[in-house]
């Protein structure tokens, strides 16, 4: 037997954390690594909150699980805050983002059969896309790497570039459900969507009566310095899709609607064994206790403006290696010109820090919520020392 017992999927590295101390990791050797990855865009509480530990713990101890067969006073107060504070009138609690996205696509195809239309059933996505690993989530990208071998996928999806709002258009014909588009894309290297795309996108669903869903797995929850990054361009989803930071490190996703969006999805049509259970909502609930706090989104917006302030003045001094800056609040890109993997490994195996590759040659930044200004100053003592120590190798490219 040469197989490991945990299925080799992941081409993991040598650090093994064994505990988290708010914005720190402690690794198996008691090594200490300045977390600013936050396991992608997950702990936006960073470790070891003690408001956060408290709820799960104290809901752990009171009730963990029942099943949607029963009535849940828990699943109700989440929904009610969701619905509250952003587009949606109704929310379906998932375990992950790939379900959330799987619940969007699966809640616009109903749209259309609920109003007579089942062949509108093609969503139009983009290049580059991350929408998760499952077989509807895979099909929803065309990324290649994602998908080789494990053909035949779903049919149902078309693929414009990203960013390229008459290629879109060019794609709508009769069978066409909607749009699902992340507002920033994570995974291929924090590439925002330009405001005339996503406006445009709006004003197209509008015209051709489809709908618009966003992936805000990455970008939501307060990751951008709003509660989404629609927010900030002045547009509103029919359908998102949440996850990542908003279980705070519990498994937890949401896929958030209008009622009219929604009006496909009647008892008996989706469904999950765990989604929204109780320490799942607790779990988020807490999140949201600190999130909605006030001054919290702006700490976001600050620390954001800092960061990447920080980031920007340090390109001139490293103009061999640093490309340049790019994303939103806490979601940012350091764009490098060689590929970032060899970096972001050199990072945290020399110099205790944290960061996640991207495509694009991207070091994804992505630190939790509430880092304080020392954490920055930590972080580009680190960068800059790991930068001028950094040599790129020959077969990097
Ligand atoms: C991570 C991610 C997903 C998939 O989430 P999982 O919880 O891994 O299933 C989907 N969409 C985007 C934009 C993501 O960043």
């Amino acid at each position: 037997m040469t197989i490991s017992a945990l299925m080799p999927v992941y081409p993991r590295c040598g650090t093994r954390p064994v505990r988290g101390e708010g914005c720190y990791l402690i690794g198996e050797r008691g090594e200490r690594y300045l977390d600013f990855a936050s396991g992608i865009a997950v702990n936006l509480l960073g470790h070891g909150h003690p408001h956060y530990t408290k709820a799960v713990q104290d809901q752990v101890a009171t009730l963990m699980h029942v099943s949607n067969l029963y009535g849940s006073p828990q699943g109700e107060a989440f929904a009610q805050r969701l619905v509250d504070n952003t587009f949606a009138d109704t929310v379906f609690f998932t375990n992950s983002g790939a379900e959330a996205v799987e619940c969007a696509i699966k809640t616009a195809r109903r749209y259309h059969y609920a109003n007579g239309n089942p062949e509108r059933h093609t969503i139009i996505t983009f290049s580059n896309a991350f929408h998760g690993r499952t077989l509807g989530t895979i099909s929803a990208t065309d990324q290649e790497k994602l998908r080789e071998g494990f053909e035949p996928l779903l049919p149902g999806f078309a693929y414009a570039p990203f960013n390229d709002l008459e290629a879109a258009e060019r794609l709508i014909d009769a069978s066409t459900a909607g749009f699902l588009v992340e507002p920033i894309q994570g995974e291929s290297g924090i590439r925002p969507a330009t405001p005339e795309f996503l406006k445009g996108l709006r004003a197209l669903a509008d015209k051709h009566g489809l709908l618009l869903i966003l992936d805000e797995v990455q970008s939501g929850v307060a990751r951008t310095g709003t509660l989404y990054a629609y927010e900030q361009y002045g547009i509103v989803p029919d359908i998102m899709a949440s996850a990542k930071g908003i279980g705070g490190g519990f498994p937890m996703g949401a896929c958030l609607a209008t009622e009219e969006a929604a009006k496909g999805m009647v008892p008996g049509t989706h469904g999950s064994t765990y989604g929204g259970n109780p320490l799942a909502m607790a779990a988020g609930q807490a999140v949201f206790d600190v999130i909605l706090a006030d001054g919290f989104l702006d700490h976001v917006k600050q620390m954001g403006e800092r960061l990447r302030q920080t980031l920007e003045q340090m390109i001139p001094n490293h103009d061999t290696l640093f490309d340049s800056v790019r994303g939103t609040g806490l979601m940012l890109g350091l764009r490098l010109k060689v590929p970032s993997r060899d970096f972001v490994a050199h990072l945290r195996d020399h110099h205790g820090l944290l960061t996640v590759a991207a495509g694009d040659n991207v070091v994804r930044i992505l630190p939790p919520l509430v880092i304080e200004e020392d954490h920055i100053a930590e972080f580009a003592r680190k960068l800059s020392e790991g930068a001028r120590s950094f040599t790129p190798s020959d077969d990097a490219a």
